[in-house]
């Protein structure tokens, strides 16, 4: 059996998709690749790979998240926060603690999908994450 992995570069393509559409105003392919500072083929390709994984749909260069990629992106900033606060508190300043979270996640992420079935444990995430929502990202 395949492993499933995510890759840095395809967890912040995910993450500029969430963030610049809305379910009426997807992403086009252009400006996302505008975005991530990367040629269109690139980004075409890595939007294959992230609708492989259901996180993304792409209709015709207009390109949303799927139900479970707006899931798995609240679960990427909620970790993001948890992580970044454990640094903090144990002393690591501010942009380190944000830059070392960045990189501890993506082993996180790559279980996460693995487990997408149990969604039992997700929807408290999500809960914690649209109080946490208003604060800074
Ligand atoms: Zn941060």
């Amino acid at each position: 059996m395949s492993e499933i992995l995510i890759t840095k570069r395809e967890r912040d393509c995910l993450l500029a998709i969430n963030e610049n559409s809305k379910s009426d105003f997807p992403i086009r392919l252009s400006d996302l690749a505008n975005i991530l500072e990367i040629k269109p083929p690139t980004a075409l390709n890595i939007v294959k790979r992230l609708s492989e994984l259901g996180l993304v749909r792409n209709e015709r260069g207009m390109i949303r998240p799927t139900e479970k990629g707006v899931v798995y992106y609240k679960e990427i900033i909620y970790h993001h926060r948890v992580l970044e606060c454990i640094l903090k508190n144990s002393g690591v300043d501010e942009v380190k603690s944000c830059v070392e979270a960045r990189s501890l996640i993506i082993n996180f992420l790559t279980n996460w999908l693995k487990k997408w079935k149990n969604t039992q444990a997700t929807l408290g995430s999500v809960l914690m994450v649209s109080r946490l929502k208003s604060r800074r990202r």
